[in-house]
């Protein structure tokens, strides 16, 4: 179909979180459904599509430190949550005729392909939807620094992170009638604020890289391929 929108490879941020629906944990393949319907909206519009999806649906690696852990056993442990996220991911695109690739930055020969930048590179020119998994396959760092380090890997041209709200708040929304949501705010803002739209490690990955990041909400259907579009109330963060 047509393009209708100045993005041509974008980034596509979920956290674990998203892929759990009204459950408390783990996942609800219906909601992996609704959001692979969301990708392919998007894919259908010609855009080049790379995602991250987080683990913290399955496991946390600060959670399991915090009850006793090694720190870096337990962070590997949510790298392998990040696998099993993207699998059910590739199975729910695959099902509506979405080629896609897991690609994970631990090698697991079997289950999905290892991390090369420029075989990656590759599938998305062939439009294959990437999923990035096993985060950066680093103890000590989160899928949102693995999305802005191979989105500025992949040549994005931004970073769309899908969350529950509809941008960044100078409060939180859900608890505060007068919160204000920011349509800009800058990375240092983002940094001095501690507005928590990704950790530190990820925004300044982003602002050294000049990597927009787009906050918007992700249970609006159509949310996605609407902000891609120019349609919707998001934030940008630049
Ligand atoms: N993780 C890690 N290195 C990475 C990415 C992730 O060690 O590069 C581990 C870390 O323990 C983290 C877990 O994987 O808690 C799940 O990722 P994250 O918390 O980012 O998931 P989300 O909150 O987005 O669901």
């Amino acid at each position: 179909s047509e393009q209708a929108t100045k993005y041509s490879r974008v980034m596509l941020k979920i956290s674990g979180e998203a892929l759990m629906g009204d459950q408390g944990y783990g996942l609800h393949p219906p909601t992996v459904a609704r959001i692979a319907e969301e990708v392919k909206s998007v894919r259908d519009m010609g855009v080049e599509i790379c995602m991250v999806i987080g683990g913290g649906n399955i496991f946390r690696g600060l959670q399991g430190s915090a009850q006793g852990m090694e720190r870096t056993t337990a962070d590997y442990m949510g790298m392998l949550a990040t696998v099993m996220n993207a699998l059910a991911m590739q199975s729910a695109l695959e099902a509506i005729g979405v080629f896609t690739r897991v690609i994970s930055a631990i090698p697991m020969d079997q289950v999905c392909e290892p991390y090369i930048r420029r075989r990656a590179v590759r599938h998305l020119e062939k439009k294959r939807v990437c999923i990035f998994a096993a985060g950066t396959g680093n103890p000590y760092f989160t899928t949102d620094t693995a999305a802005t380090l191979r989105a500025s890997e992949m040549a994005c041209q931004a970073i769309f992170k899908g969350t529950k709200v509809d941008g960044v708040y100078d409060k939180d929304p859900k608890k505060h009638a007068d919160a204000k949501r920011y349509e800009h705010v800058t990375y240092d803002e983002v940094l001095e604020k501690h507005l928590g739209v990704m950790d530190a490690t990820a925004i300044a990955l982003a602002r050294d890289n000049d990597l927009p990041i787009i906050v918007f909400s992700l249970d609006e259907p159509g949310g996605f391929r609407g902000i891609l579009s120019g349609q919707g109330t998001y934030t940008r963060v630049q």
